[in-house]
């Protein structure tokens, strides 16, 4: 789950991290509100939208060369300015991909004056199971065109969770970042509440880009990007208090009720596999029949004929779906189970793609007889290939 930047900032201050003040506003009043208590006279106005790279934005409302979605402001007058062009508008960055994001807070922070920019990020490394740190001196840009194009301005080291986060942890932040004297004890401080923010709430990803230095000699996280393992939000209310359903994609949302595996992707072939495995091999065997898929979806192992219909009602109500794919192994989970499932559903939003259905394993016989009986027009599959050729060609190939 992902939250937005004044939230994680929120969540960082608690822990003693430095970050500037500020306050968020879903007006323009609260906007000039919201600056009335910051000390000035420089401020800065930031979309909040659950993606990066807002500061080189552009609005689609507004015209290219009007400002990004973060913007400098000196006066009340440019901050209310900045707050109605901001709010309702949609902001398309490099992360929002085309369609962009409407923004519906801004915040309004205190300006800091950069003496340099830094890039500083904690992860769960996979493969060491630890966490990671990872620093650069290229901050403020674009972590991956550094990665790519100097990979040796990148200092990565993980820690070991059982002695946790030690001195020279910190020692070995301040020398990646060069720095020395106060700065170096200040990235030392910097680093362990860092640390022990993310270890304490479960977070899978934080990120500080740029981590600055001021002109005053202090270290400030001007940026926050906070992600957190779902699986853990039980064990945090408070956290879990700020999701913002509104970021996130409907389907999706609807999905996770039902609790089932569902990411939306950009085909037209909607799928419904059991396992994350066939699911990811179902995917890949359209792709190579030329077309693409508009979801992955698992329905899992145990699944019940409400959660199938369920599962079928997200799949069917997509517009982008030009076809149904219903790829189903029955180990545990029976084929009848998932026929029962698709004909439920389809008598109550009905069927207006074409739908091919490939059952094996457990019940099988008794599966297709159900479909055949309901009088559906499915379109019956022999194995994955045959499965994968026939909804591809119903759909007309490519998209
Ligand atoms: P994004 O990464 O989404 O573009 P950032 O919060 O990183 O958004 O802001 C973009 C840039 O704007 C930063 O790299 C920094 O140079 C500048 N900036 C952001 N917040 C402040 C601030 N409080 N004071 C001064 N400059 C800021
Ligand atoms: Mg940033």
């Amino acid at each position: 789950m992902n939250i937005h930047e004044y939230q994680a900032k929120e969540v960082l201050r608690s822990f003693g991290v430095p970050v500037p003040q500020g306050f968020a506003a879903t007006t323009i009043e609260e906007a000039a509100e919201a600056a009335g208590k910051l000390p000035g006279p420089v401020y800065v106005v930031k979309a909040q939208i659950h993606a990066g790279g807002r500061g080189k934005g552009r609005f689609k409302e507004l015209s290219t060369d009007a400002k990004g979605g973060v913007r400098l402001a000196k006066s009340f007058v440019d901050i209310r300015a900045d707050a109605a062009e901001m709010l309702g508008n949609t902001l398309v960055t490099l992360q929002t991909g085309p369609a962009g994001k409407q923004v519906n807070r801004i915040y309004v922070e205190e300006g800091s004056e950069i003496e340099k920019e830094f890039y500083l990020s904690l992860l769960i490394d996979r493969v060491t199971s630890r966490v990671s740190f990872v620093v650069s001196t290229e901050g403020g840009m674009d972590i991956e065109q550094v990665a790519h194009d100097t990979p040796e301005k990148i200092v990565t080291f993980s820690i070991d969770p059982a002695t946790g986060i030690m001195p020279h942890h910190g020692r070995a932040v301040a020398k990646a970042l060069r720095l020395d004297g106060d700065l170096a004890k200040q990235a030392q401080a910097l680093v362990e509440s860092l640390y022990t923010a993310f270890t304490a709430n479960d977070m899978e990803m934080l990120e500080i880009n740029p981590l600055i230095v001021s002109k005053d000699g202090k270290l400030r996280c001007l940026d926050a990007k906070v992600g957190f393992d779902s699986n853990a939000l039980a064990r945090h209310p408070d956290i879990a208090a700020l999701r913002d359903e509104t970021e996130e994609d409907a389907k999706e949302i609807e999905a996770s009720k039902y609790d089932l595996s569902y990411v939306t992707l950009d085909g037209n072939i909607g799928c419904m596999v059991n396992g994350a495995g066939l699911a990811m091999a179902t995917m890949d065997i359209i792709k190579f029949y030329g077309a693409e898929p508009a979801n992955f979806l698992d329905v899992g192992g145990g699944a019940t004929a409400e959660k199938v219909a369920a599962a079928f009602k997200i799949i069917t109500a997509d517009p982008n779906v030009k076809g149904i794919l219903v790829n189903i192994f029955g180990g545990i989970m029976r084929c009848d189970v998932i026929a029962e499932g698709v004909v439920t559903a389809v008598k109550e939003v009905g069927l207006k793609v074409p739908l091919v259905v490939r059952l094996e394993g457990t019940n099988v016989e008794l599966g297709k007889q159900i479909l055949k009986q309901s009088g559906l027009n499915v379109i019956p599959a022999d194995d994955l290939d045959d499965a994968a050729q026939k909804i591809v060609n119903s759909v007309g190939g490519l998209n």
